[in-house]
């Protein structure tokens, strides 16, 4: 019997948040960003529930390399574009779409013998202050690009710091309209947060030029909010692409004064049962997250009690008198019975994004896609 414990990928969501995203942007054309092997669902657990999207978006070659070999025949765009001259060479030769952010991959496209032009993303920094021209630079090297025979399309392309946040995306875009709003290409702007806070009206109308014609939907698609908690999942009409879900494998009765875990960081008050779950922070559950972190228990929400270990962790059964060896505990997603623990308040009771705890799911854990 394999330890109990399991991630489970679900299609049926992964198809419904895309319809979510073409339904905020009905007149655009939507990447679904896949990159770090899907937010850690496995870009072959994903691909056929998002094959509907118009294209793929990543960063790294040997994914792209991998969604060739699923068939898959349409647009490919590296976020990152390429790392070194050779890699010009991979996107011809899988046809892949890529991101231009600074001089030298300019130099390299100039330099590329190719039969098949390219397809390029031009990236603005708008003032996130990652990766993009500066807006001195931008329209020189538009200009640039343009008189590459090399180079089919130029498409203008930005990613906001703050679109999930109060600052919003007014500053950027006004960044952006300043050095690309006349400059002829389609437009790629929008990353989840910018999708559905516009699309709900948060930003008012945007002129034509500052639409976008190529959304880049993540996190949204795995089915947690871009902007907790200021709306939850739920209320975007998201649903959670993964559950990862485990058992109780052993019950203590604590007496009033009894404490719990490595370095006894709960101590109970009064007589009570608690569950030992087959989870721990080697599979992927964060350390950090402190007693009072939700879960569910046989579908019950109930908590976590005392410090996250390695193997395992405990958690109150007080709100489930009937729980015992065996009874299935959620540590976000879906229970098997319906009952849904979002991601992102686990990730808030923990100090993070559910981004990072879908990425961080550890590979000792089975995958099942249901
Ligand atoms: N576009 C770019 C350039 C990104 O780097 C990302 C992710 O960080 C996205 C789009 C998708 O963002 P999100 O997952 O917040 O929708």
């Amino acid at each position: 019997m394999p330890r109990p414990i399991e991630a489970v990928v679900h299609p049926g969501a992964l198809r419904h948040n895309l319809g979510r995203a073409r339904a905020a942007a009905p007149q655009a054309r939507v990447w679904a960003v896949v990159k770090a092997n899907a937010y850690g669902h496995g870009l072959e657990r994903v691909f056929d529930a998002l094959r509907g999207a118009d294209g793929f978006a990543l960063l790294d070659l040997a994914e792209a390399e991998r969604l060739r070999a699923l068939g898959w025949r349409g647009p490919i765009l590296l976020l990152e574009g390429c790392f070194e001259p050779r890699d010009l060479e991979t996107c011809s030769r899988l046809d892949l779409w890529h991101t231009v952010h600074r001089a030298e991959q300019i130099d390299w496209l100039a330099m590329h013998k190719t039969q098949r032009p390219h397809q390029v993303f031009l990236k603005l920094n708008s003032g996130m202050n990652r990766l993009g021209f500066a807006p001195t630079e931008f329209r020189a090297a538009w200009l640039r690009l343009g008189g590459l025979t090399q180079v089919e399309s130029v498409t203008l392309m930005t990613h906001f710091a703050d679109a999930d946040g109060a600052r919003g995306i007014a500053a950027p875009l006004a960044v952006f309209d300043a050095v690309a709003g006349e400059l002829s290409g389609e437009r790629s702007l929008f990353n989840s947060a910018a999708l559905l806070r516009h699309a709900r009206g948060d930003f008012g109308d945007l002129p034509a030029r500052l639409q976008s014609d190529w959304v880049r939907p993540g996190i949204m698609l795995y089915g947690s909010s871009p902007d907790h908690p200021d709306t939850a999942a739920e209320a975007w009409g998201l649903q959670p692409a993964m559950s990862l879900r485990a058992r109780l494998i052993g019950v203590q009765a604590l007496r009033a004064g009894d404490s719990v875990g490595y370095g006894s960081r709960y101590t109970a008050e009064r007589a009570q049962r608690i569950g030992v779950v087959a989870c721990g922070y080697a599979d992927g559950y964060p350390r950090v997250a402190p007693s009072g972190t939700p879960v569910l228990v046989d579908g019950v929400r109930s908590q976590v009690l005392g410090r996250v270990s390695m193997d395992m962790i405990t958690v109150d059964l007080d709100p489930v008198p009937q729980a015992g060896p065996g009874s299935e505990v959620v540590l976000w997603g879906r229970s098997a019975a319906g009952p849904v623990l979002p991601i992102d308040e686990v990730a808030a009771a923990a100090g993070t994004l559910g981004y990072e705890l879908m990425c961080g799911v550890a590979p000792r854990v089975p995958v099942r896609v249901e």
